[in-house]
């Protein structure tokens, strides 16, 4: 299939690769002319702008762009994709943005003929890389039926979620929790080790006991608990707090549109602001755990 890529970041550069692993003959787009450079290596075709992206002769078009305002000047933008693309290409967004601005794209692609899904990922640049993400996708069912074997060149779960949108709803949603759950596990543990107990002692009761969870048995924020997690190495690498921020910040919003309370999530967000403007937004999210330690080793 020819599938136009839009988007060569980190995330975006693997999994255009994967497609092109797959067989797929792609051109692609991003305004790092290096970024572009290193998938025409790879194989694929360079177009000099969106509007000759969605001229070229594509069936499917992938965006993988960094926040709603990049989303939405791609797309609805004078000189953006649907002002060039024909009517009948598909459309994907796999960015992460909020499910209003998720919607009100695909509205504007239905007018103009163009099916569209929301499709955020999880599994992070390591999942985008090994071609193992998560997909939660929002759209119509036929939609999604036409686009499950093009994702599943870059993903291992693929998930319909939903209408328009609710790609972005499941998103927001988990990363929320996991957001609060990070939290919750730093604070207990940071509890624990001031009351006088051993890390690894503790997460070894929590991880089989009630409180057990993915950021205490597969992520823990301890240092010394556990091998090959951001806290064995500085919380360098893995998940940025910054994008922690950036997801907590979509779901605070999404809550305040729909009037829905999100006590903890909202709680979650400021000490990811108050994190981040301590400088630590580039660390990985789990060094959330030194607000509440006071020497760090
Ligand atoms: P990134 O900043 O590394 O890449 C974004 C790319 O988009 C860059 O190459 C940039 O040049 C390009 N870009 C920006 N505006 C553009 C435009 N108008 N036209 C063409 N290209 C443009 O970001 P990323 O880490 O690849 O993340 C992409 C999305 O995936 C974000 O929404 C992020 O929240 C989400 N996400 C990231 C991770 C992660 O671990 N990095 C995990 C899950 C989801």
């Amino acid at each position: 299939m020819h599938i136009g890529f839009l988007g060569l970041g980190n995330m975006g550069a693997p999994m255009a690769r994967n497609l092109l692993k797959a067989g797929h003959s792609l051109t692609v787009f991003d305004l790092s002319a290096s970024a572009v450079a290193g998938l025409v290596e790879a194989g694929a075709q360079a177009a000099d702008s969106p509007a000759l992206l969605a001229s070229a002769d594509v069936e499917v078009i992938i965006t993988m762009l960094p926040a709603a305002a990049h989303v939405k000047g791609v797309y609805l933008g004078e000189d953006g994709l649907l002002a060039h693309v024909r009517a009948g290409v598909r459309l994907i967004d796999s960015s992460t943005i909020d499910p209003h601005s998720a919607r009100e794209v695909a509205k504007a692609a239905a007018a103009h003929g163009n099916p569209m899904l929301d499709a955020p990922v999880s599994g992070g640049t390591g999942g985008a890389a090994a071609g193992t993400l998560t997909f939660m996708v929002g759209g119509e069912a036929a939609d999604f039926a036409y686009a499950q074997p093009i994702l599943a060149a870059m993903g291992k779960n693929i998930v319909h979620c939903g209408g328009a949108g609710n790609g972005q709803v499941a998103k927001v949603a988990n990363n929320m929790l996991l957001g609060i759950s990070m939290i919750g596990v730093a604070e207990a543990m940071a509890l624990g080790v001031a009351l006088g107990m051993d890390a690894s002692v503790l997460a070894g009761v929590i991880n089989t006991s009630s409180g057990r969870c993915w950021s205490s048995d597969t992520y823990n924020p301890f240092p010394g608990v556990m091998d090959n997690v951001p806290a064995a190495r500085g919380y360098s690498g893995g998940f940025g707090a910054d994008l922690m921020l950036k997801d907590l910040g979509l779901a605070t919003e999404a809550a305040r549109q729909a009037k829905q309370p999100v006590l903890l999530g909202a709680a979650a967000q400021q000490l990811y602001q108050s994190f981040s403007q301590q400088g630590h937004g580039a660390l990985d999210f789990s060094a959330i755990i030194n607000l509440y330690r006071a020497e760090h080793e």
